[in-house]
């Protein structure tokens, strides 16, 4: 079965969909499904973080073979041990890890941007990914790694590839050398720019030696579960990766 191994329940600060709305969706589009609710320690303006035993208790008897529990942790320094003890409270089937936020700034707010050329933010979110794919060793995936592309001002807010070749090459590698699965976020797939510009990132980690990937529609609301699922598995399939999810921390292939 495929998996959209990336949705937000109303355990996620910043969402209202309920369990029974996501997996009727689900159902209906023939999914499995994992919960990974946000938390982002020390966040600000918001706090992302949701009682786990609380999450663990009303969702267990929803647990099975068609949905998964897991989180998605923002990675920051200062956060580290805190989301590593989070993570110990329940024993959550994925977790995720996430750049979202930049000199302790959500860039989804425009103030990480401001007076920064394009080069300059976005060697510093690739150095950052660097760092904590390094230093978060509790991990299983890496989420989104055009996400900075979502908010950033610039006229090309695209990765591209041929302007940072040596530190994309940087988090790739450290995505393989620690044993992390690089997510295919469908947030974009949309834009078929942004796709295209995708093409060589996960070709090259390929090239790399990276073999899996989990897809994930980052829904908040039941229309967008499984969104672009169709684009997304044929570009796996032309890029030759395996879609993977997981369950109690262990690698499952999709098919
Ligand atoms: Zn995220
Ligand atoms: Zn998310």
């Amino acid at each position: 079965m495929m998996f959209d191994s990336h949705t937000h329940t109303e355990f996620s600060a910043d969402s209202e969909m309920l369990a029974s709305e996501a997996l009727e969706a689900a159902e209906r589009l023939g999914l499995g499904l994992v919960f990974t609710e946000h938390l982002d320690l020390e966040a600000a303006p918001i706090e992302f973080t949701f009682d786990p035993e609380a999450y663990w208790k009303k969702y267990l008897p929803l647990r099975g073979e068609n949905l998964r529990l897991g989180i998605e942790v923002g990675m920051k320094a200062g956060t580290l041990e805190g989301s590593r003890e989070f993570v110990a409270r329940v024993p959550f089937d994925q977790v995720i890890g996430s750049i979202h936020f930049l000199d302790d700034l959500d860039i989804y707010y425009p103030d990480f941007f401001e007076g920064k050329e394009k080069e300059e933010a976005y060697r510093k979110y690739f150095r950052v990914m660097v760092d904590n794919l390094y230093s978060h060793d509790f991990i299983d995936i890496l989420a989104h790694i055009d996400y900075i592309c979502r908010t950033a001002p610039y006229d090309n807010p695209e990765l591209d590839y041929g302007s940072f070749k040596e530190e994309i090459d940087e988090v790739l590698k450290a995505v393989i050398e620690t044993e992390t699965v690089l997510e295919l976020n469908t947030r974009r797939f949309g834009d078929k720019l942004a796709v295209k510009e995708l093409v060589p990132i996960y070709s090259r980690y390929r090239e790399l030696g990276g073999r899996y990937v989990t897809i994930g529609s980052d829904a908040h609301k039941q229309e967008t579960i499984g969104a672009h699922f169709y684009q997304a598995r044929r570009f796996a399939s032309e890029m030759n990766l395996q879609p993977v999810t997981f369950c109690k921390r262990r690698m499952e292939l999709c098919d």
